[in-house]
């Protein structure tokens, strides 16, 4: 059954980089459903993540909490299917919301992938 909280954390980026305050993604949702927290505090989803959570919550949109970090640019990681072990693994594991952009066949016949988080 999903929960209030399985709602929150599916919007989340899912990086876990903790600059939220808590110890990943899953315990800043489960707080944000238990209400003890603001929607303002992940720097990785932004602007649009607080506009998502405030509709998902329906409360006022906020700008992010600036002690919590800044919002970067997009960024664009480059994977050579070639030179990497255990590539399936690496994949499952990138953010939920790093979206493959392109992909086109190197020199050699390889794919080459360009991803956006
Ligand atoms: S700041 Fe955002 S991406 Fe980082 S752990 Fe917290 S909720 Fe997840």
């Amino acid at each position: 059954m999903s929960t209030r909280a399985d709602a929150i954390h599916a919007l989340l980026p899912q990086t876990q980089c903790t600059r939220c305050g808590f110890q990943g993604c899953r315990p800043y949702a489960e707080a944000l459903a238990a209400g003890t927290t603001s929607i303002n505090r992940c720097p990785p989803g932004g602007q649009a993540t607080i506009r998502e959570l405030a509709h998902l919550l329906q409360t006022a949109e906020l700008a992010l909490d600036p002690e919590c970090g800044s919002e970067g640019p997009a960024m664009v990681a480059y994977i050579d299917a070639r030179s990497l072990y255990r590539l399936r693994s690496l994949l499952t594991t990138l953010p939920s919301r790093c979206h493959r952009w392109s992909a086109t066949p190197d020199a050699y016949g390889a794919q080459r992938s360009l991803y956006r988080l």
